[in-house]
């Protein structure tokens, strides 16, 4: 498949960079990107999967790629933007991918996860994967792009941000 040409996704600061820079996972239109200074990760995920074996391989190919920026930049933790806009209310993960978000949640370098675009039926999930992590503290979910950005900014004031 060829590489897309811009952005199928609204985010002012991922606007200013490269497709290059993303990694992306075709099957659902994933696009990701670190922004290590600030200790940032934008994660704008694309379609819903549509059976148990496509929901699986989506989130190994998140855990894969948050881990390869986490292996990189160790011992730093980041902050995760999720943004669920353009999946519709048809996910539901399987067993596999709700233990690996799960895992995901509760990962030592992720300091805090910011959801935004969440449908009612996503509500819920995130519901089972919190209970399943117990990392209920670390993971909050807002309505859009801009009060993910005001956690953002909380967050970092709090934590000191520092260039690595
Ligand atoms: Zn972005």
């Amino acid at each position: 498949m060829a590489t897309p040409s811009t952005h199928p996704f609204n985010c002012s600061r991922c606007a200013n960079h490269n497709v290059s820079e993303f990694a992306i996972y075709e099957p659902t239109d994933n696009w990701l990107i670190v922004y290590p200074k600030i200790r940032l990760i934008h994660a704008h995920l694309g379609i819903a999967t549509w059976d148990d074996r496509s929901s699986t391989e989506e989130a190994a190919w998140i855990q894969a790629t948050l881990e390869k920026i986490y292996t990189q930049h160790s011992p730093t933790t980041f902050l995760i933007f999720v943004d669920l806009t353009r999946s519709d209310d048809s996910e539901f993960p399987s067993r596999k991918a709700l233990k690996i978000y799960a895992e995901i949640f509760k990962h030592t370098q992720t300091a805090s996860m910011v959801l935004y675009g969440v449908s009612t039926a996503m509500q819920g999930i995130i519901q089972i994967v919190l209970h399943l992590s117990g990392a209920h503290k670390k993971v909050q979910v807002v309505k859009n792009i801009h009060q993910a950005d005001t956690c953002f900014r909380e967050w970092s004031k709090k934590n000191k941000t520092r260039a690595v």
